[in-house]
């Protein structure tokens, strides 16, 4: 506790984790520590044989739940590419599935995203998009801040003439606990620019979405 804490900033900086012979990332005795104390608070063993490793597994986990922090998702949009043949058009990437975690239970926020923008006269390789969704998805979020954040991230860095996206997705706080609801969805969505205030540009973004 009392040893000097090792600083994450919130983006821009890359886990240098120590690896051990077996490759994988080796997770502090603190971190470990925390995890035998929550299986003891849930009213379980943390020496029992089956879960003797598991704090070593869950520190693993959450680090890879939350590779987001060690993202810049902003970077993966730097290459662009000349439009080919003149297309004026939108390019939406649809039902993209994603998975992240609720800020306020660390629970599973599991569900798909639809990505789209109308491009000025640069567009961007297709799985970029993702890799901007899954930047900010491997964070602790909530859905309405993961939708903006993915928006304004394609808006500020491509800058397009507008961009659309929703997301649609279950949260593991409201399926497995509290008001235990199952099959309900939550469904955000952000729209700027030509989107924003054109309505018949909406209007096809949203069916081609298939809302
Ligand atoms: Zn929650």
């Amino acid at each position: 506790m009392n040893k000097p804490e090792k600083v994450f900033p919130i983006a821009h900086i890359h886990y240098d984790d120590e690896i051990d012979n077996n490759g994988k990332v080796v997770v502090p005795d603190e971190v470990q520590d925390a995890i035998r104390t929550l299986i003891r608070w849930s009213g379980d063993d943390p020496n029992r044989e089956g879960l003797l490793d598991t704090p070593a597994r869950v520190g693993r986990a959450w680090r890879e739940y939350c590779s987001g922090y060690a993202d810049d998702p902003a970077a993966h949009l730097l290459r662009t590419f000349q439009e080919v043949g003149g297309y004026h058009e939108l390019v939406l990437l649809k039902d993209i599935p994603f998975q992240s975690h609720c800020e306020h239970h660390m629970a599973p926020i599991t569900g798909k995203a639809s990505i789209a923008y109308m491009p000025t006269d640069r567009v961007v390789g297709i799985s970029k998009l993702v890799r901007v969704l899954n930047g900010f998805a491997q964070r602790l979020q909530v859905q309405e801040r993961l939708t903006a954040e993915v928006a304004n991230c394609i808006w500020d860095n491509l800058k397009p003439h507008g961009v659309a996206v929703v997301i649609e997705a279950t949260h593991g706080c409201m399926t497995g606990r509290g008001v235990k609801v199952h099959g309900s969805g939550m469904v955000t969505s952000k729209l700027i620019g030509c989107f924003l205030d054109d309505q018949s540009s909406r209007k096809e973004v949203m069916s081609l979405m298939g809302y």
